[in-house]
């Protein structure tokens, strides 16, 4: 299924199959999960758009097992696989420091620049394939390469939280509902804004103790100092309101983005309470390996709530427009 003109339905074409070169896997898909940021890649919203040579295939959170490999390849084939969308250089500035999300070298990108998961085959460089323990179900990965190991990133690795730490989740979506349990799994109180009362009780069932609509959410910090805030709205009256949340030398952590949307910030209430704003891009490697390992010993369960055939494609992307669906949608490639 692929994206033939920007804005336009998705459309079914049949494209060659191909084969993996040295050190290559090919991967049969099972299952793709579908977000936020696959709506900016059909509508070509995304910076790199124009550069996007159409019929493009979408789709970045892949989990399948691989059915083919290349020469030298040391992957075998019949592993279940997540797939690590950035084809990073290893070498420069960002990667040499562990920070492999901006690297400045930045070669391929699954589903983003370069063909996705929305297809039955795709062949990728070994090192993007990233094993799955058989505990975990292939339906469950479809939540893992971007939802479970973004939450991860923001929620761990930059935002720090840890036992002991009081969280606040600010939108209790595909990223929100994993961030809940994340912070949980690692021994953090977590309180949630969510405007949606359905997914306010899905945040108190992933273990927040308490869930708000956002009109509410100055309440969230009565009584208890809120350490590190999640935002996966991209709305500056959120991301005021979460900065306002948070807690002397707290930390808020921006995950979620809207094209153009500015968002203001106060130096003088920043410096004085040292508050610091953080940007959290995707995950590293080691962030989806530490993400699939929570989910590998059942300390976070993946939300897959709603998921549709290759063909329906594009009523999955309408899901996700609507934000009618709990945790990912998915779209089911060749999965049980
Ligand atoms: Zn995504
Ligand atoms: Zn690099």
């Amino acid at each position: 299924m692929a994206v033939v003109g920007y804005g336009a339905p998705l459309k079914m074409l049949d494209l060659p199959s191909s084969t993996p070169g040295p050190r290559e896997a090919r991967v049969a898909v099972e299952y793709c999960g579908v977000c936020g940021t696959d709506l900016k890649i059909v509508a070509g919203a995304l910076p790199f758009s124009p550069t996007v040579r159409l019929p493009h295939v979408p789709g970045h959170e892949i989990v399948g097992v691989i059915d083919a490999v290349g020469p030298d390849t040391r992957i075998e084939p019949g592993t279940r696989v997540v797939l690590y969308d950035y084809g990073t250089c290893g070498t420069c500035r960002s990667c040499s420091a562990g920070r492999e999300t901006t690297c400045s070298r930045l070669g391929r990108r699954i589903g983003f620049t370069d063909p996705g998961g929305f297809q039955e085959r795709l062949t990728i460089p070994e090192e993007l394939a990233i094993p799955v323990p058989g505990s975990v179900s292939a339906r469950a990965a479809a939540a893992i390469s971007c939802a479970v190991g973004t939450a991860y990133r923001a929620t761990v690795t930059l935002g720090q939280a840890g036992s002991g730490s009081r969280v606040a989740v600010l939108g209790a979506g595909g990223v929100g509902i994993h961030a809940i349990q994340i912070a949980a799994a690692v021994g953090a109180e977590v309180v949630v804004a969510e405007p949606s009362p359905s997914r306010r009780h899905a945040a108190l069932a992933a273990g927040a103790v308490a869930a708000v609509a956002p009109e509410e959410l100055p309440a969230l910090g009565k009584g208890r100092e809120i350490d590190v805030v999640i935002d996966t709205s991209g709305r500056a009256g959120i991301v005021s309101a979460g900065i306002a949340l948070v807690a002397p030398g707290g930390r808020v952590v921006l995950v979620g983005y809207a094209p153009g949307e500015a968002i203001g910030l106060d130096a003088q209430d920043l410096v004085l309470r040292e508050v610091s704003v953080l940007g959290s891009r995707y995950a590293t490697r080691a962030d989806l390996t530490d993400a699939i390992a929570l989910v590998a010993r059942g300390a976070v369960h993946p939300v897959v709530g709603e998921v549709f055939t290759l063909t329906e494609a594009n009523a999955a992307l309408a899901a996700v427009q609507a934000g009618r669906v709990h945790g990912r949608v998915a779209v089911a490639v060749s999965g049980p």
